[in-house]
């Protein structure tokens, strides 16, 4: 096996027909064309950890660097990731209406590199890029995702290029470009920039970045899985609300929760996976709505939440299973409601959430209103990016 990759690793798979792929390559998507996963020799781990020595004695999420696929870490490209804070959110910041208590928690990613949690994943990403060789990334971006790896390929050294939609938050263009990145502003959403990054990938030999169509960044956006049942003592949450655009964090978590109970490391159930859209864009709540596995384009996607506005999303069947699995459900909720929960939340608690965060808020109060979930229920709510990014927006 390849150094590059971890002692746990057994191969990749193909999350649709479940052909396997060995470990040590540099890979999109399968054969079949669908996002490839990472398997690990689960047993063999089971008998070398157990979760009190699970750290690996590395610095932030690097701590779980024995469930990740990178191997030596003495080179590690690195801006600092930490393990992100739960913050205790009253339920009255939320809601007014009378109802059975439930204790709530921010997860806050706003703290880590480029104040975004796409750093979990891109670090990944880069780290297993420079590790086979790639010099090149490419990715279609609503912003936070070029620019973690703007930052991250600045430090390791390669060359980066980033589509966005030409209404891209300001900030996030900006980032990107004093990292150094190529920017391009291109008039169509995220999936029509996916189709240029693939042009320039076949023509100039880039590699491909995308959400899914590279299989690492899931595997650092595990690691949000990861903290939540070490933080939860094992011992997971009733629900996790999740803003959902490509879905790779909540299918991430759901990857790492199945891993954590097939070691036997978790004693209470799974948590229920929420799956938080924007009414302007909502492909997956439309589709979980019909009873399908597969989500329909949505055209005209518009939504103040820029990180979820996503009208297509690869691995809208591995959402959907997942949420179906784990007993949630997928919910839209309006700009307006989005804007009234970040306001509610800023002025009661001091917490000012990024517009996606708050629209898992916003969904938390209309569950809670229309009586979706159990009385008395913990629950995580994920604010993906500082709330700075987003100061020039409306409120
Ligand atoms: C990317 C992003 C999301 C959506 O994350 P996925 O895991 O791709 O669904 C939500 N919020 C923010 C701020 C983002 O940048």
């Amino acid at each position: 096996m390849s150094e590059a990759f971890s002692a746990f690793v057994s191969h990749l798979e193909c999350s649709e027909t479940g052909e396997q792929y060995p470990a040590n390559q540099a890979y999109n998507v399968s054969n079949a064309g669908y996002p490839l996963l990472v398997r690990y020799n689960l047993n063999a781990l089971r008998d070398a950890l157990e979760p009190g020595t699970l750290s690996s004695g590395l610095p932030g999420f690097w701590r779980y660097s024995k469930l990740l696929p990178l191997g030596p870490l003495e080179q590690i490209v690195s801006l600092g990731e930490v393990c992100t804070p739960l913050i205790p959110l009253p339920i009255d910041a939320i809601t007014s209406s009378e109802g059975p208590p439930c204790k709530v928690w921010i997860k806050d990613e706003g703290l880590l590199p480029t104040g975004s949690f796409k750093a979990r994943g891109v670090s990944l990403a880069v780290n297993m890029a420079k590790q086979l060789g790639i010099q090149k990334m490419a990715i279609p971006t609503n912003g936070n995702a070029g620019a973690a790896l703007a930052a991250y390929g600045a430090q390791a050294g390669l060359e980066i290029l980033c589509y966005c939609p030409r209404d891209t938050p300001p900030i996030n263009v900006e980032e990107m470009r004093r990292y150094g990145a190529e920017v391009h502003l291109h008039d169509g959403l995220i999936h029509e920039c996916g189709a240029e990054v693939q042009a320039r990938c076949d023509a100039e030999g880039w590699f491909n970045t995308s959400t899914l169509r590279e299989p690492y960044r899931i595997e650092g956006k595990k690691t949000m899985g990861l903290e939540l049942a070490e933080q939860f003592d094992w011992q997971l949450p009733d629900y996790i609300f999740y803003p959902t655009g490509g879905g790779t964090g909540l299918i991430g978590m759901w990857k790492a929760f199945k891993e954590l109970k097939a070691m036997g490391w978790l004693s209470r159930d799974l948590p229920k996976m929420i799956c938080v859209q924007a009414e302007g864009c909502a492909p997956l709540v439309r589709a979980f709505e019909r009873g399908d596995r597969r989500a329909d384009v949505w055209e005209n996607a518009e939504t103040v939440a820029a990180g979820i506005r996503v009208p297509k999303a690869l691995g809208d069947f591995l959402v959907l299973d997942a949420v179906r699995e784990s007993g949630g459900y997928a919910l839209s909720v309006s700009d307006d409601a989005i804007r009234a929960a970040q306001h509610d939340i800023a002025t009661k608690t001091g917490f000012l959430m990024c517009p996606e965060g708050a629209a898992t808020a916003a969904a938390l109060k209309r569950s809670l209103t229309e009586g979706l979930m159990e009385p008395g229920a913990s629950t995580v709510l994920f604010n993906c990016a500082t709330g700075l990014k987003y100061l020039d927006l409306a409120s």
